[in-house]
């Protein structure tokens, strides 16, 4: 397992177990707090954990209308 380490101030060190609930990020367009699927990002092997930002549902939803036209109301 991965896990996130910290210490703070000189004694205390805290470990948190990285899983796919506690991986967050900030939606580059609107900057809503985004929970990030580690595995969705990394597992096709061209991800970039420092590169890659994640976009909220409704920002992607807006790019892909903007690519693909807007679907027929
Ligand atoms: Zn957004």
């Amino acid at each position: 397992m991965f896990y996130v380490k910290e210490t703070i101030g000189d004694t205390t060190e805290i470990n948190i177990e990285i899983n796919d609930e506690n991986v967050f990020c900030r939606c580059p367009v609107c900057g809503r707090e985004v929970l990030v699927d580690l595995e969705e990002v990394l597992g096709d092997g061209k991800g970039d954990l420092f590169g890659t930002s994640v976009m909220c549902e409704d920002c992607s939803r807006k790019v892909m209308e903007l690519k693909h036209g807007k679907p027929e109301a």
